[in-house]
């Protein structure tokens, strides 16, 4: 294999080296726009609804206003903006900030982690809660999750989480944020809900207090100074909704993901008439989702996708495997009606998959025509050309059901010719390569592979440019602000709500953490950033892994160790014997015994040098540098490697 390196002209100087940047922008301590008061009487015990484990099916009741009593504090009350009244029971404002902050904590600088922050005075909602999941450059690190200092001291003022779907870029930070966050009410559909327990169960190390309210897209909420509602929008998990949020300031409203499909309800129904109701209102703000803004065009239909999806399973001569996302459950059900409408039966393969489809099942988002599904041990009942398997791992996920039959590691499922596996879901970028792998392996094994490449069998579930287009058209803000995506594809929606009629000064292209402020109706970036640096989960460790920690990793993971153990006479501060030499990842070191001699005798003279005898005290941190940086340079120049060097000195 040809591996190629970047030379540098520095020294030994080892963390700047081609690794990305990991140290963010740095960010400012904030100065809060409303004073960090002691928001009294919380709203989350107030709603008389069912708290810990389960959800509740209860609508939520609207919320008191929610002032109560004042709870005294160290805050001088002057400053805080509030006086207590003479009873002593009620707060009243006085010349507090009229601005409304609005906070992406995550979601515009990358696809994934999407949290955004809404604040009014002492009162806060947050919608989504999402994760990211690492880059390739990030070894051992299971995703990351929004950095939430910025709310740090200000629980007490969150009024509701809102969730707009059950994606884990929307979802897949809740278990670690919410006990942080002193357990906030959670608002959000019933499916995404479900979803949501589903994966707190998985958290059995610390159990998770969550109040959760059930809610859809015609529910009205009163959180603190909002007024919250909802719209239905269409994407490739149901019950996902847009958000619309009164607030003092005007409207805002935050589309989630989302793609429009007028032809077809199968993906939900993206509700622009409800939408163009609130046009009317002339909204200040809409946030909208820019996942697919580089993409021209429309989102395929998902009707169009059926009729391929239908053309597959009539003329499949032999066993058909569907690969596709456990979360994709319109289409899955879609896939489960044309399976049965072919006398097919149906295997459901993976545990998400199964799962999920379990819980849409329970609550009505998946029908499952009678004597369809079957366990996958009944399989050889029937003959190849009625069987239809639905599985995980079109991703080309190493532990998922199609890696397992592709390696013949599945206990039922053994890839023969004849099969047809269909890959119903797009790549994620980054993952290209190991589905690549996995297609050649079925290649190999004379099975028919159909990708979304070949037939338009999988709409994404964001809408493209026109859609996009359309959305701003359909709501006419006053300001627009792309969220949900690389900061590219923020520009690109820029672009098309520029040929949307928008001017600059109307469109807000925001980075994680800067606040974006609203007041006399006019919304404006501010050059006030909240922290937003990486927050690494690894395993049962939140927080505790740091860009030090990555970045030791990462020069392991491509040089490797080195460690040179030197015992040394404190008397005469010679090195004594041989200095020992372990080295992982690095070299061979039977096969370099010439490299390993002259390393050995270089430190013998690095310690002379750094301990002349004589001297009373040895520095020995400065010997060990010395080791560290001389060695460093050393191997550099015989093997242009820059592993890292450890130097244990051991003092007798
Ligand atoms: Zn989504």
């Amino acid at each position: 294999m040809v591996s190629y390196k970047l030379v540098f002209m520095t020294p030994y100087k080892q963390p700047q080296r081609h690794y990305r940047r990991f140290e963010r922008r740095p960010a400012s301590p904030t100065s809060q726009g409303g004073p960090a008061s002691p928001a009294s009487g919380s709203a989350h015990s107030a709603s008389g609804l069912t708290h810990a484990g389960g959800l509740t099916r209860q609508r939520p009741q609207p919320q008191a206003i929610i002032r109560r009593d004042f709870r005294p504090s160290s805050l001088p009350r002057q400053q805080a903006g509030l006086l207590p009244a003479q009873t002593g029971q009620k707060i009243v404002r006085r010349d507090l900030d009229k601005t409304l902050r609005i906070i992406p904590l995550g979601g515009v600088e990358e696809v994934g982690r999407n949290m955004t922050v809404v604040e009014y005075q002492d009162d806060i909602i947050i919608i989504d809660m999402g994760l990211q999941f690492p880059e390739e450059d990030m070894p051992g690190i299971d995703y990351i999750i929004p950095n939430v200092k910025y709310l740090q001291g200000k629980e007490k003022n969150i009024r509701g989480v809102i969730i707009t779907h059950a994606h884990y870029d929307h979802i897949g930070a809740i278990p670690h944020l919410i006990p942080k966050l002193g357990n906030p009410p959670i608002y959000s559909a019933d499916l995404t809900l479900a979803i949501i327990r589903k994966r707190l169960e998985e958290y059995k190390t610390y159990p998770i207090k969550l109040e959760a309210h059930i809610i859809n897209k015609d529910s009205k909420l009163k959180l603190g100074a909002f007024n919250v509602e909802f719209f239905g929008v269409s994407h490739n998990v149901p019950a996902s909704f847009g958000v619309i949020v009164r607030t003092p300031a005007g409207i805002v409203l935050h589309t989630g993901d989302f793609k429009i499909d007028e032809r077809s309800p199968i993906a939900g129904v993206t509700e622009l008439d409800k939408l163009s109701r609130i046009s009317r209102e002339k909204p200040l703000l809409l946030m909208a989702d820019s996942t697919n803004a580089r993409e021209i065009g429309k989102q395929a239909s998902e009707l169009d996708i059926m009729t391929d999806i239908e053309e597959i399973v009539k003329s499949a001569k032999g066993r058909l495997i569907f690969g596709t996302f456990s979360s994709l459950l319109g289409r899955l059900n879609e896939i489960i009606q044309v399976g049965a409408r072919h006398g097919k039966k149906i295997i459901i393969e993976g545990r998400s998959m199964k799962i999920n489809v379990e819980i849409a099942k329970q609550l009505g988002y998946i029908t499952i025509p009678k004597n369809t599904v079957i366990p996958v041990e009944e399989m050889k009942r029937y003959p190849d050309d009625k069987i239809m398997v639905l599985a995980t791992g079109a991703q080309g996920e190493d532990r998922a059901v199609l890696m397992r039959i592709a390696n013949r590691e599945h206990r039922f499922i053994e890839p023969e010719p004849g099969d047809t596996f269909v890959f119903s879901s797009s790549v994620i970028p980054g993952n290209e390569r190991t589905v690549q792998r996995l297609t050649d392996k079925l290649y190999r094994e004379g099975i028919e592979v159909i990708n979304y490449r070949m037939m338009d069998i999988h709409a994404g579930g964001h809408a493209k440019q026109e859609d996009l287009k359309k959305m701003i058209e359909t709501v006419q803000p006053k300001f627009f602000m792309p969220i949900e995506g690389n900061h590219s594809f923020l520009r690109i929606h820029a672009k098309v709500a520029k040929r949307a009629g928008y001017d600059d000064k109307n469109i807000l292209v925001a980075d994680n953490g800067q606040v974006v402020a609203c007041k006399d109706g006019v919304c404006a970036l501010t050059k006030e950033r909240v922290p937003t640096d990486y927050v690494f989960v690894d395993g049962l460790g939140v927080g505790d892994v740091g860009q030090v920690v990555i970045r030791d990793r990462q020069m392991l993971a491509e040089d490797g160790i080195f460690v040179v153990i030197a015992v040394v006479d404190s008397k005469t501060g010679k090195v004594k014997g041989s200095p020992d030499i372990i080295s992982r990842g690095f070299i061979y070191l039977r096969e370099s015994k010439d490299l390993l001699q002259q390393v050995r005798k270089r430190i013998r003279d690095i310690v002379d040098r750094s301990a002349p005898p004589g001297q009373e005290t040895v520095n020995w941190a400065y010997v060990r540098d010395n080791i560290r940086e001389q060695i460093g340079q050393f191997l550099y120049s015989k093997t242009q490697r820059r592993p890292m060097v450890l130097p244990v000195v051991i003092e007798v």
